[in-house]
């Protein structure tokens, strides 16, 4: 099923994580997570893909309450909603990347530059807040550092 242009339901579900410990709910999501990725791709994804004629490469979008646990996800996490992403663009540093969309028009809720590896975007339904962050890992845990 594709979700937009250039975005397929299968990119925003893949997980080796799912895969490998046999997580079969995370390729079934119910409708509303379904709605929640289109309309991420349609608002963000795709117009960020169309004004940098780059592909987008999602290293995870929706997962379901056992992945996110696996992979150490926050519990409110807009990932579970499938609100999120987090992308790479080839030859784009993380931080231009994160440049480019903090800089950009697009109608993002949170937008994470995650320790210089991956940028995390959500898109909320209910209104973006444009909010900024930068991950930063210290001591073990993660700290979330204002960039506005
Ligand atoms: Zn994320």
């Amino acid at each position: 099923m594709q979700l937009s242009k250039n975005f397929s339901l299968h990119e925003l579900l893949r997980s080796q994580t799912a895969t490998r410990n046999d997580i079969t709910e995370q390729f079934d999501p119910d409708l509303e997570v379904i709605d929640n990725l289109r309309l991420l791709c349609e608002h963000i994804l795709q117009p960020l893909r169309d004004s940098m004629r780059r592909a987008v490469f999602v290293n995870s979008g929706y997962r379901c309450a056992r992945l996110n646990q696996a992979v150490g996800g926050s519990t409110k996490s807009q990932h579970l909603k499938g609100q999120a992403a987090d992308i790479e663009v080839a030859h784009l540093s993380t931080e231009q990347l994160y440049q480019r969309i903090k800089n950009s028009t697009l109608p993002y809720d949170q937008l994470i530059q995650e320790f210089d590896q991956w940028v995390h975007v959500s898109f909320n339904p209910q209104g973006g807040r444009r909010q900024c962050l930068r991950a930063v890992r210290e001591n073990g845990s993660v700290r979330y550092l204002g960039d506005d």
